[in-house]
């Protein structure tokens, strides 16, 4: 094999983190390295969409391109969960009119303007009278004018286009289906053989969602609790306190509540990921006109922005990537979009406005010492020595001026903290020594072009290594010149 040249993927100009989702735009392997290099650092595997086979071709072809950058990406396989969607069309779509009739039913047929699948039996016999579905992300509103064991009568108030398996809330019922689905049982089991490093639970409700979810995935595998049903918000602490990281999961989310209710609810869920350390995604609909149009909105724009501002450790893309025209176009004015907040001098005063207060531990001493050695000196970057991730975890809570180069001997870790916030992953072989440890560091730092001669690094670690929450020595030090030489000689 041809060596590898270890800077072909600089590290990225921002701290905040891009999750990208994969669809029929992207999941071709040339797509995928445009999307990788245009700043992608994790990809949603979206199980909603297509089949085990597609996935774990996607998998492979991350897989390999991580390989060919020498560079950790994270993959997060996004469960369904209860998520109602109705069937197919016969033209893929089908326009239904303003105040019209739309009938909802169990016939297996592609459907057309006048009817469609719901292949959801829980549904029959459930609805009543009145009560609102809202197909595609609440685009269009059907009121249910008669329901029986068979089909759904509805009027439309709003109308629009409608097309092959978009989703349907129900938001004027409660509906007796599992937290996981036989499908995401199936999906679960999928993504844990394919090594998924994130699951994405979707519709969660209660902490025991999580639970179960947990004991199906094993050891590996982070867990991320996707907010999208009212029920989640009010058990929100619960929830935080079980998941590994949380998604603010807009689309769902304002069509369960209202849409004026997500904003306060985007900086509540931000606040309080953040105040636990772990890594929050603010998601859905962030550049979607960039599904058609090679140019956002300003709106959208501000978004983005505002998410960064929020202090989001990443902001997502969904069917821009997916399914638009210009993935690659949107990666790449997000990343825009994210190196010029951090760019804005307010952007840490703003950020660290919440306040993170340590916990009364060493390893929560020593990453507040890190943030403040960093506002204090000029350091090029935090070099954080840890297996689980934890320590990396600590420090980015801090929202440190300097990235983070995490060395950690795990390929997990250094792939799960894709994720996190200001965190820039080298997986390393195990080291022995505290000498071998500032060797190391210095040595990786200037390969990743972190720092230069003269430039400054901290040293967070735990003795003896590999020793989990044994964080308790914090070194800085100065790059020489000749260093990366030495080294490899
Ligand atoms: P979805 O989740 O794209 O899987 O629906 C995100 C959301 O609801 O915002
Ligand atoms: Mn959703």
């Amino acid at each position: 094999m041809a060596k590898l040249d270890q800077r072909k993927l600089a590290p990225r100009g921002r701290k905040v983190k891009i999750l990208a989702t994969v669809g029929p735009a992207s999941r071709d392997p040339e797509m995928l390295r445009k999307l990788l290099k245009a700043g992608v650092d994790a990809f949603r595997v979206n199980m909603s969409h297509g089949e085990h086979e597609g996935h774990a071709e996607t998998i492979r072809a991350i897989r390999a391109m991580e390989k060919e950058f020498n560079h950790p990406v994270a993959i997060f396989c996004d469960l369904q969960g209860p998520k109602l969607r109705v069937g197919k069309f016969k033209d893929g779509k089908a326009v239904i009119r303003h105040s019209g009739h739309f009938t909802l039913d169990r016939n297996p047929e592609p459907g057309d303007d006048t009817r469609v699948e719901l292949p959801h039996p829980e549904l029959f016999g459930l609805l009543e009278k009145g009560q609102r579905l809202l197909i595609n992300d609440g685009k269009i509103q059907l009121k249910v004018i008669r329901a029986d064991a068979d089909s759904i009568l509805c009027s439309a108030v709003v109308g629009g286009v409608i097309s092959d398996r978009k989703g349907v809330n129900v938001p004027d019922a409660e509906i007796p289906i599992p937290a996981l689905t036989e499908k995401d049982r199936r999906d679960l089991a999928f993504a844990v053989q394919n090594g998924a490093d994130w699951i994405g639970l979707s519709f969660v409700q209660r902490p025991e969602d999580l639970a179960e979810a947990r004991k199906l995935m094993g050891s590996y595998g982070a867990l991320c609790a996707k907010i999208e049903k009212p029920m989640a918000v009010r058990r929100l602490d619960e929830i935080l306190e079980l998941c590994d990281g949380v998604m603010v999961a807009r689309g769902d989310l304002g069509v369960e509540l209202l849409p004026e209710e997500v904003p306060p609810l985007q900086k509540k869920i931000v606040n309080k990921a953040r105040m636990l350390g772990k890594p929050v995604i603010v998601a859905t609909q962030m550049l979607e006109s960039m599904i058609e149009s090679p140019a956002p909105t300003r709106a959208e724009v501000s978004d983005v922005a505002n998410a960064v501002y929020d202090g989001a450790d990443a902001v997502m893309l969904s069917a821009e990537t997916a399914a638009g025209e210009w993935p690659e176009e949107a990666v790449t004015i997000m990343d825009r979009i994210a190196a010029q907040v951090e760019n804005d001098e307010s952007y840490l005063s703003r950020v660290r406005f919440l306040e993170t207060p340590p916990d009364a531990t060493t390893a929560d001493a020593l990453s507040h010492a890190c943030m403040t050695i960093a506002d204090t000196v000029p350091i090029a970057a935090i070099t954080v020595f840890t297996g689980s991730g934890s320590t990396a975890r600590r420090v980015a809570r801090e929202r440190p001026s300097v990235p983070m180069l995490v060395l950690t001997p795990s390929v997990r870790t250094a792939r799960r903290v894709a994720l996190l916030w200001g965190a820039h992953a080298v997986t390393t072989k195990d080291i022995g020594s505290f000498e071998e440890m500032i060797a190391k560091g210095k040595r990786m730092a200037l390969r990743q072009g972190i720092g230069k001669a003269g430039s400054k690094l901290i040293a967070l670690a735990g003795v003896p290594f590999g020793t989990p929450g044994s964080t308790n020595l914090l070194h800085v030090v100065t790059l020489a010149g000749d260093e990366l030489e030495k080294h490899e000689r």
